[in-house]
């Protein structure tokens, strides 16, 4: 029995037949809609089951990646070695008194509306937030004065030994776009949002008032990683770009959006390696004009195409 074929009975076992793909080609499962394939592509149900999946991961060297909906993520067009864990599976959300609970593979927009149905205020900020609980815990996300970091009570996560351990939110290091989840190896598996009573239609005014802001001034009607740069200190990123002449720049399928500079689409089926080679163009263009070097706000990861 060869690597592979022992690492798809493994995974098997852990998660059922029907959870595990092999080369599975990733930019069907993610908003960005770019990518290459992944080795194993596994969808677990249970918090047990990506416990079990992280030991195993650990006992027999095989690297894991953890993907939320992809939408602040880039993946190269060589795909990802090892396994790929997508928590599409875990996405119940409920609540407790002034509390929403929410699995991480439940959208957080979809957080946003039930904590609407509930009557709590808190999480109107993320109603166009186009990512999973867990990502958005992730890089504490944020919009509109609000972040995860005012909200967010506690979360569950399996830590890098296979644990399911309680982290209270002081212990995540919640700060502008980051956490310290990545360094401690975490993965999130559910979190609990602090809330307040509210009155529905005033929520919905500011959920709809939100919504109107992010549809009129954003690209939605393409796939993208949204804003793909962090704001330069004492300069807007986009500002930048747009006096750069940037806006309607094409490499390939990927375009500077005309809609709003500091967002790249995938206008026409890039590959990812357009998409790099355009970030590339705008960082060198944006450092040539005006000195600033921009900083991505995506990740990049996986492997160059052979
Ligand atoms: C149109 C558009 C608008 C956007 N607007 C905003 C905005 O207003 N504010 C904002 O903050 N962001 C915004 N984003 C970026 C993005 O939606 C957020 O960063 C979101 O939180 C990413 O979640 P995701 O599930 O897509 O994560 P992914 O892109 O899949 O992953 C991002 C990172 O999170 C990690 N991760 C995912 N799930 C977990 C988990 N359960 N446990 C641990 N790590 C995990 C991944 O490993 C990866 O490193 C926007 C993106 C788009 C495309």
């Amino acid at each position: 029995m060869d690597n592979k074929e022992k690492i798809y009975n493994k995974l098997m076992d852990i998660v059922k037949e029907e959870n595990v793909k092999v080369d599975e080609m990733l930019r069907d499962h993610l908003y960005t809609r770019l990518g290459g394939k992944a080795d194993f592509f596994i969808t677990p149900s249970t918090y047990e089951e990506i416990q079990n999946v992280v030991k195993f991961s650990k006992e027999e060297d095989v690297p894991f990646t953890l993907l939320g909906n992809g939408s602040n993520l880039i993946i190269k067009d060589g795909g990802i070695r090892g396994i790929v864990i997508n928590l599409k599976h875990l996405d119940k959300i409920s609540s407790e008194g002034n509390t929403v609970v929410a699995q991480s593979g439940a959208r957080i927009i979809d957080a946003s509306y039930y904590a609407l149905e509930q009557h709590l205020s808190g999480l109107e900020f993320a109603c166009g937030i186009p990512g999973t609980v867990g990502g958005a815990l992730y890089m504490n996300a944020g919009a509109y004065g609000g972040e995860i970091k005012d909200v967010l009570d506690y979360a569950f996560v399996v830590d890098k030994e296979g644990n399911l351990v309680k982290r209270l939110a002081s212990e995540l290091d919640l700060d502008y776009r980051t956490s310290n989840i990545p360094d401690n190896g975490d993965i999130v598996v559910e979190a609990t949002f602090n809330l307040t009573p509210g009155n529905y239609e005033d929520i919905k005014a500011v959920m709809d008032d939100l919504t109107y802001k992010r549809e009129s001034k954003q690209p939605l009607e393409y796939p993208s990683c949204g804003s793909v740069f962090k704001r330069p200190p004492g300069y807007f990123a986009g500002k930048l770009i747009q006096d750069s002449k940037l806006q309607g720049t094409t490499i390939g399928g990927a375009e500077v959006s005309t809609k709003h500079a500091g967002f790249i689409v995938n206008k026409d089926n890039a590959t990812t390696t357009d998409y790099i080679a355009l970030i590339e163009h705008v960082q060198n263009t944006v450092k040539e004009k005006f000195g600033v070097d921009l900083e991505r706000e995506v990740r990049i990861i996986g492997e160059d195409p052979e």
